[in-house]
């Protein structure tokens, strides 16, 4: 293999979820050389190779991150889950166990998925900047465990031993083969329960389109080396303005 073969070796952890897969899609049509960890393969594709595994478990990553020079980091719990333990043992414990198992892999990008809610503090907010700390109070416990998360992955940053981390956030993501929002809005319309309204019903709510997301994903990647000003960063994405919800 040449550097520039090597360089397009990439792994998505949760490739098999719904952001993931779109990632994996956008990342063949780019010529990279796709791996996919996750708990189960749910479906086939001659041009990748497929790990199954939980990623809370360093043996199960091993195999996977062999000759891999970028991870895509975009595993969760369902974010709608109770299950604080859960998003402690997967989100933060596990971000943990595959931060160390990349750097003894050698590998040297790695891109978090990560969520616009790390900010969220309740109160509307438009046009936040990334400057904007954390949420002192966090809404619920899956953001509470993107906060420890994403701290983590910023702080694993380390250029200088050629291991560069960035963190992308988007907020609600829609597009083909959503499991959560339509999936949520279509039950409750089913049951009759959809009536329900957000403050004075105006509030306004940042979706972003799946593909878009692949593109920061991807672009991510690209641009992040050890020169670059935007390792160890965390970016807020989002299609353009807010719509109306
Ligand atoms: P998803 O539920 O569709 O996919 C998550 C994948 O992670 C699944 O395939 C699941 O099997 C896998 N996974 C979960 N636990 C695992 C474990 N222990 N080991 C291995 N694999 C495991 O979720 P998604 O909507 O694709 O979300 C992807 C990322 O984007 C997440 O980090 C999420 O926090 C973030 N995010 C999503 C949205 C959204 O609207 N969907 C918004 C903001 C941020």
């Amino acid at each position: 293999k040449d550097n520039k073969d090597t360089e397009k070796s990439c792994l998505v952890i949760g490739g098999c979820g719904f952001l993931g897969r779109h990632l994996v899609d956008g990342l063949l049509c780019k010529g990279y050389h796709v791996r996919v960890f996750d708990m189960k393969q749910t479906f086939e594709e001659k041009k990748i190779q497929f790990f199954t595994g939980n990623l809370c478990n360093k043996s199960d990553l091993v195999p996977a991150l062999s000759g891999v020079h970028t991870v895509f980091h975009c595993a969760t719990p369902p974010p709608l889950s109770v299950d604080r333990e859960l998003f402690q043992k997967v989100n933060c414990e596990g971000t943990r166990t595959i931060l160390q198992s990349c750097r003894e892999a050698g590998v040297k990008k790695f891109i978090l998925t990560s969520s616009a809610s790390v900010i969220y503090e309740g109160t509307d907010l438009q046009n936040g900047r990334e400057e904007l700390g954390y949420a002192e109070k966090p809404m619920d416990a899956y953001t509470e465990s993107k906060i420890e998360q994403e701290e983590e992955v910023l702080e694993a940053n380390d250029p200088s031993e050629d291991f560069c981390t960035i963190a992308l956030r988007p907020h609600g993501i829609f597009g083909p083969r959503d499991p959560h929002f339509v999936p949520t809005l279509v039950s409750m319309a089913k049951k009759g329960t959809t009536i329900f309204k957000i403050g004075d019903g105006k509030n306004k709510v940042d979706f972003t389109y799946v593909e878009n997301v692949v593109h920061g994903h991807i672009l991510a990647a690209e641009k992040l080396t050890r020169k670059s000003r935007i390792s160890g960063r965390a970016y807020n994405i989002t299609n353009s303005e807010p719509v109306p919800f």
